[in-house]
C-alpha cells in the first residue's frame, strides 16, 4: 500500500510517499522559518501564503523521488487538524483536489497521530503502547490500544512544552523556534536556579508550566534591574532540568500505572536530547517485568513532516477510515475524537 500524504498545519510544507506504513519512499519539507522569525513565532496569514506557493510543486517532487506516478498511488492522506485554519485549508483542498481528479481515496489525519505514528517509522510499535506527546502546541500522555484508538490520560493545563521554550528563549534573544538552542546550551551549563517543578505531587498524569515560564521571567527580569549578568548556559540548563524532572516524573507513573508493552515519543520536543537520554535511562530503573519496549523517533521525524502522516494514515486504511469529500479543516480537533469524526 502507497499512501501520499500532506502536511500543513503550521509552518512547514510537507509531502511524502510511504509505503506499507514503515518505508518512507520519498519526503519533502518546505519550512517557512526564515519568514516567520522577525515576528517572532507564526504569522498565520504568512503561513497560508507560503503553503499555497509550494504544495503543487512539492506534490510532484514527492512522486518523482519515490519513482512513482498516480497509478501507484492507493490513498491520498492529509492532515485536517489541530492547527491554523488557513495553513490546513491549503493541504486540506490540495488533497480533495487530486483526490476528486484521480479517483484515490481520502485519509484525514490527526496532526497528534501522526507526531505520534512517526515511532512507527522506525520500529514495530507493540499494543498496548503508551506516548510522551511533547510539541509546540501540545504535552499530553496518551495512551493507544491499537493504532487508531487514543486515548489522553494527561495534558497542559496551560504551556505546552515547547511554547514555553520558545516564550523563554525570547527572553535570552533566541530565534524562533528556541528549543533547539536552549537544548544545547542545556548541557554547557548546571542546574543553579532550582526553578519550580508544577503538579508533582499531585495524583494525576496533568502538566503546567506557566508558573516554571513566569519564574524564569521574573528572575531574568530582576537580574536586569540590579544590572546582574546571569549566565544563559545555566539559565537554560536549570529551566530544561524543571521541563524535564515534571515530564519524567508524571511518564514514569503513567507507565507503572498502565504497564504498555511500547513506550513512544512524539512531537517537536521529542527532539530534545536530555529528554531523549532521561526517559530512556528511567525507562531502564523500571522493573524488568514492566519495562516497555522504547521507540525514539529520528530526530528529523520529531518535527512537523507528512511521512509521520503518511505512516498514521496507513493505520486508518487498513481499518477503513476514509474521508468524503466533505472532509474540512478543523482547528481544535482533539484526538479522543478523532475516531467519531472518521466514517
Ligand atoms: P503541535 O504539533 O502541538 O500542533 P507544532 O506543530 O507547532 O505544534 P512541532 O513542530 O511538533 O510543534 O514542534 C515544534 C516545537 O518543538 C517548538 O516549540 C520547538 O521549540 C520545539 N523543539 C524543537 N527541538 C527541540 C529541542 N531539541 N528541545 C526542546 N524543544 C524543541
Ligand atoms: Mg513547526
Ligand atoms: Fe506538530
Amino acid at each position: 500500500v502507497r499512501i501520499l500524504a500532506y502536511e500543513s498545519s503550521c509552518d512547514e510544507t510537507s509531502t511524502a510517499v510511504i509505503k506499507n506504513g514503515t518505508d518512507i519512499e520519498s519526503l519533502v519539507v518546505a519550512t517557512q522559518i526564515k519568514s516567520h522569525q522577525r515576528f517572532g513565532g507564526v504569522v498565520p496569514e504568512v503561513a497560508s501564503r507560503h503553503h499555497i506557493e509550494v504544495i503543487s510543486q512539492i506534490t510532484k517532487e514527492a512522486l518523482n523521488e519515490a519513482n512513482a506516478t498516480w497509478d501507484d498511488i492507493d490513498a491520498i492522506a492529509v492532515t485536517y487538524g489541530p492547527g491554523l485554519v488557513g495553513a490546513l485549508l491549503i493541504g486540506v483542498s490540495a488533497a480533495k483536489a487530486a483526490s476528486m481528479a484521480t479517483g484515490i481515496p481520502l485519509i484525514g489525519v490527526d496532526h497528534i497521530m501522526g507526531h505520534i505514528m512517526a515511532a512507527q517509522l522506525k520500529d514495530k510499535i507493540e499494543y498496548p503502547a503508551l506516548a510522551l506527546q511533547v510539541s509546540g502546541g501540545h504535552t499530553e500522555i496518551v495512551l493507544m490500544k491499537d493504532p487508531i484508538h487514543f486515548e489522553i490520560i494527561g495534558d497542559t493545563r496551560d504551556d505546552a512544552a515547547g511554547e514555553a521554550y520558545d516564550k523563554i528563549g525570547r527572553v535570552l534573544g533566541v530565534n524562533y523556534p528556541a528549543g533547539k538552542t536552549i537544548d544545547s546550551w542545556a548541557h554547557q551549563g548546571k542546574d543553579t536556579f532550582n526553578f519550580p517543578r508544577a503538579m508533582m505531587e499531585d495524583d494525576d498524569y496533568d502538566f503546567s508550566f506557566s508558573g516554571l515560564k513566569s519564574a524564569f521571567i521574573n528572575t531574568c527580569h530582576h537580574a536586569d534591574q540590579i544590572h546582574e549578568e546571569l549566565n544563559k548556559y545555566d539559565l537554560a540548563a536549570s529551566f530544561q532540568a524543571a521541563v524535564i524532572d515534571v515530564l519524567a516524573h508524571k511518564t514514569v507513573r503513567a507507565l507503572k500505572q498502565y504497564q504498555p508493552k511500547t513506550f513512544i515519543m512524539g512531537g517537536g520536543v521529542a527532539a530534545n536530547h536530555g529528554l531523549r537520554d532521561r526517559m530512556s535511562a528511567e525507562i531502564e530503573k523500571l522493573p524488568k517485568n514492566i519495562q516497555p519496549k522504547v521507540i525514539l523517533p529520528d530526530i528529523k521525524l520529531c518535527g512537523d513532516n507528512a511521512a509521520m502522516i503518511g505512516a498514521a494514515a496507513y493505520n486508518l486504511y487498513n481499518a477503513g477510515k476514509f474521508a468524503d469529500l466533505t472532509l474540512n479543516a478543523d482547528p481544535s480537533l482533539e484526538l479522543p475524537y478523532a475516531d467519531n469524526m472518521l466514517n
